[in-house]
């Protein structure tokens, strides 16, 4: 974990090693501009400390994350917009520290674009899974 740190870029903006344009920030979390930016006003909302995936993130921390995405899209005055948050590379996550992204989506053509593979299923598969997930939290 360490050595992951040492060398993590959202680890160095924390620590203010690296630049960005800082929107809010508070005792566990950072808010910044994504510098490759979908749309206008996509912003980066990060836990101040160090995990890759959301199950490596205390509660507490998690806990501080939204409600300033949410600020985040009223002060950019999205009306349509998209919170993401990608886990593993297979799964788009492109830098190994959590990030959430808040996304204005303006127009067809500008913020996330989205493939939705909805797969058939059946009401007694879903059932079944359901309580296969339930008894294991
Ligand atoms: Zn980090």
């Amino acid at each position: 974990m360490a050595n992951k740190m040492a060398s993590c870029i959202f680890c160095k903006i924390i620590k203010g090693e690296i630049p960005c344009f800082r929107l809010a920030e508070t005792e566990k979390t950072l808010a910044f501009l994504d510098i490759n930016p979908l749309s206008q006003g996509h912003a980066l909302v990060i836990p101040k400390v160090h995990g890759e995936k959301l199950t490596d993130i205390p509660d507490d921390h998690l806990t501080d994350i939204l409600p300033i995405a949410k600020k985040l899209a009223l002060a950019t005055g999205a009306h349509e917009y998209n919170i993401l948050q990608n886990n593993g590379r297979g799964a788009h996550q492109e830098v190994g520290h959590v990030h959430f992204h808040m996304i204005p989506k303006p127009n067809p053509q500008e913020g996330l674009g989205i493939s939705w593979p909805q797969q058939k299923t059946d009401m007694d598969k879903l059932k079944a899974l359901a309580e296969e997930i339930k008894s294991k939290m």
